[in-house]
């Protein structure tokens, strides 16, 4: 199961929290839409409500009022490529002998199995094959012979891989980041409150300011009342492992993640492309909307360079392809007639930017290579004498395990093509992508400390069956009276 998504969890004064709960899960929309949910304490009992589909299907109105309690935790599920997946809209909650467990997760483990069997040994009956599930039962049994935080930790040294999580046991809201960071977890304040989120931009659409990220390892327990959080380094890893991803496509440009702006980060990589492998070109245009940092960085370089050298007259950027933003993420259509359908509809190049002239396309990223390939047929059709593109990241080579929903090896255009290759594939005049190094530098960090597993092959974690970039220690097995 590869969840991709987004959680928050607030704490405030004296209002209920659903309502704020409800606006930053649309902050968060973009990390997941086939399902979200929310879940609320007020001091006697949990208020649940979960549902498939976006956060404006989910919830009618009335649905937030019985909502009642001033701490909460929401969720936004991403579309798993199976489709439509009820088993596992979240927050995920669980009713136990010590009180009741709401639990958020963004994230995926790696030994899910291994700790499900282990508890299913013990009694554990489960009704999802979902990792999540088995977070919530091994905290609750901590729960059940320590106190928080002790618990917290048993269970952090059980679970491996990738999780941010928002927690919520009985009305006290709790954030826990993964040892190696690997996806982000933010802690914002209120006027009234505090809140933590997968995002900064949920913090801004809340007027709230942001603290800091949660750090690798670190629990954030938040105080139901709202005054204020205690912060525990539960774990420590020597290296990070922070998805360079989300700052190529998956977060929002507005927000703020491990100390970067998204956006600045992007038109940072843009300008590397363009020291990378800029190419002579009447225009440059960005594929909508996830180009449009990297091409603005680009052909500001572009334009800077030809300044220096005193040539023609600089290059144009231009919106040349108009998005239909009511079509959904291209990858929710399962067969690859569908998704070339769904490009078709999502893009429609401006006929007067490109005929005639020489064109390069911004993306983010090519994973099957459908958008990329339409794009040059739809150009080129539409008058373009020729059609370059450059991408802001490497080739996507290997499969996500750490929770995005990246297709699987086979379905990777560059999994077993060159370079070369996929340019004749796609049939574009020439196609250059960015190196790891401009992205190591872009973020400020060493490679070893970002999870690069879908653009090396080698994974920061230990998954069956794939390589690894470092020593991992084998997490199975230990009993959990004993790692704390
Ligand atoms: P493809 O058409 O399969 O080559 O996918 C590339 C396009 O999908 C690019 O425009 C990306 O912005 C976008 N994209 C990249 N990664 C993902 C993902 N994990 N989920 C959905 N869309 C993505």
């Amino acid at each position: 199961m590869h969840e991709k998504c987004g959680v928050v969890g607030i704490s405030l004064r004296d209002r209920d929290a659903a309502r704020p709960l409800y606006y930053s899960l649309y902050a968060l929309q973009h990390r997941g839409q086939e399902s979200t949910g929310i879940v609320t304490h007020d001091g006697f009992q949990q208020h649940s409500h979960v549902e498939m589909g976006l956060v404006s299907e989910a919830f009618e109105e009335g649905d937030l009022e019985p909502l009642n309690g001033s701490n909460g935790i929401g969720h936004v599920r991403y579309p798993t490529s199976g489709g439509v997946n009820n088993c596992c809209a979240q927050p995920f909650s669980v009713s136990f002998k010590s009180g009741s467990l709401g639990l958020a997760h963004n994230g995926n483990l790696v030994n899910t199995k291994a700790v499900r069997d282990e508890l299913a040994g013990l009694g554990h009956a489960f009704t999802s094959e979902g990792d999540t599930e088995v977070i919530a039962h091994d905290l609750a049994r901590n729960l059940l012979e320590a106190d928080l935080v002790r618990a917290v930790k048993r269970t952090m040294n059980r679970i491996h891989g990738s999780y941010s999580l928002t927690v919520m046991h009985d009305e006290t809201v709790m954030g826990v980041r993964d040892p190696k960071g690997n996806r982000p977890l933010c802690i914002g304040e209120l006027e009234d409150g505090y809140v933590l989120a997968s995002e900064s931009a949920a913090v801004d659409t809340l007027d709230g300011g942001i603290v800091r990220d949660v750090r690798p390892g670190e629990l954030v327990v938040l105080d139901p009342n709202g005054t204020g959080f205690e912060s525990y380094q539960l774990v420590d890893a020597e290296t990070t492992a922070h998805c360079f991803f989300e700052h190529i496509y998956f977060a929002r440009p507005d927000s703020i993640i491990d100390g970067e702006l998204v956006y600045e980060v992007r038109r940072e990589l843009g300008r590397s492309l363009w020291e990378e492998s800029g190419i002579e070109t009447d225009v440059v245009m960005p594929v909508p909307d996830s180009g449009r940092s990297f091409a603005s960085g680009y052909a500001e370089a572009a334009n800077e360079a030809q300044r220096v050298s005193e040539s023609a007259s600089g290059v144009e950027f231009a919106e040349g392809l108009m998005k239909n933003r009511y079509v959904g993420r291209t990858f929710i259509m399962p067969t690859q007639d569908e998704r070339e359908r769904a490009v078709r509809l999502k893009l429609n190049p401006i006929r007067s930017t490109v005929e005639g002239r020489t064109v390069t396309i911004i993306d983010d990223s090519i994973v099957r290579g459908t958008t990329s390939t339409q794009l040059v047929e739809l150009l080129h059709e539409a008058g373009a004498e020729e059609v370059h593109v450059r991408i802001g990241a490497p080739p996507i080579v290997a499969p996500c395990y750490m929770g995005i929903d990246m297709a699987s090896r086979e379905e990777l255009i560059a999994a077993d093509r060159s370079v070369a290759e996929i340019r004749d594939e796609i049939k574009a005049d020439s196609l250059s992508y960015l190196s790891i190094e401009a992205i190591a530098g872009a973020l400020g960090r060493t490679e070893t400390d970002l999870c690069l597993g879908c653009v090396t092959g080698e994974y920061p974690y230990d998954i069956e069956g794939e390589r690894t970039d470092r020593e991992v220690t084998r997490p199975t097995g230990q009993p959990s009276g004993a790692d704390d």
